[in-house]
């Protein structure tokens, strides 16, 4: 791998413009190793953004991989995250996440998704009362 910054340094924004309609256009084919799966954690290692994309609602997500580490175990796939579908549509076959550098281009433009915190919901459900079931910390 090239050293992220220096290398993209000259990349023009029309050029990463193409680059993204050329991803866009790819729906049906398949990565481009289909032997290689990365894992979250080897990501958030090299500092890498993933991004999210479901080419059925035609919209696009970027995240810091450390941020999804703090949700996910490092060894997960890239491909599991977020249960591998869309959250919104819940399409897999349309949906995508890749990995890439952050370049200086993404300086001040790029919009991510950062983890601002986790909400822990109680889930709460009306039943017949029936006697408990045997405390094992009890039963001596
Ligand atoms: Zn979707």
């Amino acid at each position: 791998m090239i050293a992220p910054t220096l290398a993209i340094l000259d990349r023009s924004k029309v050029e990463q413009n193409k680059n993204m309609q050329q991803w866009d256009s790819m729906t049906n084919s398949p990565p481009s190793s289909e032997f290689y799966r990365p894992r979250l954690g080897q990501a958030a290692d090299k500092g890498l953004l993933l991004v999210a994309k479901c080419n059925m609602c035609r919209r696009s997500r970027a995240y810091l991989a450390s941020d999804l580490l703090q949700i996910y175990h490092r060894d997960t796939y890239l491909d599991d995250l977020f249960d591998g579908c869309c959250p919104r549509c819940g399409r897999s076959d349309f949906w995508r996440v890749r990995q890439r550098y952050p370049s200086n281009n993404d300086v001040g433009m790029l919009v991510v998704r950062r983890l601002a915190g986790t909400r822990t919901t109680h889930l709460w459900r009306d039943e017949l009362y029936s006697a408990p079931a045997t405390n094992e910390g009890n039963s001596a």
